[in-house]
């Protein structure tokens, strides 16, 4: 009920800014501004740890830091990512595979390590990304721009439709977890332990590093970089890139992305196939290391029962709703341009054969990017 009268109260006041942007001539469309309120400490704190890191940064490039402390930051943002990747996105969230209990132990560890919320709360906020994509009950909904779906999002109270909706998600199967709940009603005290007294209290301890230099890298920048990392899959994975597989939503295909992300940038196909544990189309040679990871606890047995979209189910999907930058699309396109070429050839043999350019939005080897490119096949 609550919900429902702030929820009026908002709507209110966004039809009053509307209409007082429309009668000042600022052109603001009808709907599409509203009010909402600052988390002020949220917004402190990280207005205040990313400036903090760039001394922290200074320290790591121009290394000020013993081999150490590098290797261990290094170590940490490289789990705590996992614990993310695979951990929270694609076991938790969209339970593209099945683990067995020491898996879902680390899991736990690396994923505390990261502080991004408790699992059982990334989860939820991450089916509710997916179930109401880019709307107001998305809390990262990217149509409210780049910033709000980075980090925005995090500083400022949630919509009301975020709220009501959330309400909705399907959480039975964490909370029938040991594990999840552990970590949920314990998350401070953990993340405490975890991610702020060990990345700090072991350099310290076992090789001497300065308080200074442990609290700087393996504790903050460490975290920052982490964050900032996977915040892009919500910002820039929805804004800049190629949508081989579903034209008419806005995430897309990065390899920036997928590069700073370990893989999680190939956007339009996980959102097309979110139950497949590869988060993309590994046949097509995309970057993507976690899968590379998932093999592996797979061969060690703790991963199991990999699901992953069939290339026909593929195919089709790129056929019905591709913007048609898929390479399959371009070859296709490619044939039928050659098989014109040679057909002209045999009409006309005083001209030589030339090299077949082909435009496009992609390169034979990074077909990924969204780097107009012309390319040259011979
Ligand atoms: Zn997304
Ligand atoms: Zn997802």
């Amino acid at each position: 009920m609550a919900t429902e009268e702030s929820w009026n109260l908002l709507k209110d006041e966004a039809l009053r800014s509307t209409a007082q942007g429309e009668a000042q001539g600022l052109g603001l469309k009808k709907g599409r501004y509203f009010k909402t309120d600052v988390v002020w400490t949220n917004a402190l704190i990280f207005l205040v740890s990313h400036l903090v890191a760039v001394p922290a940064f200074y320290l790591w490039a121009f290394f000020r830091i013993s081999w150490q402390t590098w290797l261990f930051s290094l170590a940490l943002g490289l789990g705590s990512s996992q614990g993310i990747l695979l951990g929270a996105h694609r076991y938790y969230t969209h339970r593209s595979y099945k683990a067995t209990l020491p898996l879902r132990v680390l899991i736990i560890f690396w994923n505390t390590i990261a502080i991004q919320n408790c699992l059982w709360e990334w989860a939820r906020d991450h089916r509710q990304h997916h179930k109401h994509s880019d709307t107001d009950a998305d809390p990262h909904n990217a149509t409210r721009g780049f910033f709000f779906s980075h980090v925005g999002w995090l500083m400022m109270r949630k919509h009301p439709d975020v709220i009501a909706k959330g309400k909705d998600i399907d959480m039975s199967d964490l909370e029938s977890d040991p594990l999840i709940m552990f970590q949920k009603r314990h998350y401070l005290l953990l993340v405490l332990l975890l991610s702020v007294a060990m990345p700090i209290g072991v350099p310290m301890y076992f090789w001497n590093e300065s308080f200074a230099v442990s609290f700087l890298v393996p504790f903050l920048l460490r975290t920052i970089i982490v964050l900032n990392f996977t915040w892009m899959v919500n910002s820039w994975a929805h804004a800049f890139g190629n949508k081989p597989y579903d034209k008419s939503i806005r995430p897309v295909e990065s390899l920036l992305v997928a590069l700073v992300s370990l893989g999680e940038g190939w956007h339009n196909y996980h959102h097309c196939f979110p139950w497949d544990y590869r988060a993309a189309e590994l046949s097509l040679g995309g970057f993507n290391p976690t899968t590379n990871v998932i093999h592996f606890f797979a061969w060690l047995g703790w991963a199991y029962d990999l699901k992953q979209a069939s290339d026909t189910v593929v195919a089709a999907r790129v056929q019905r709703t591709g913007d048609g930058s898929h390479p399959s699309v371009a070859d296709t396109k490619t044939t039928t341009t050659t098989a014109k070429t040679s057909e002209t050839e045999s009409l006309d043999n005083t001209f030589p054969s030339t090299p077949l350019l082909r435009p496009g939005k992609h390169s034979c080897a990074l077909w990924h990017s969204n780097v107009e490119s012309t390319v040259i096949c011979r």
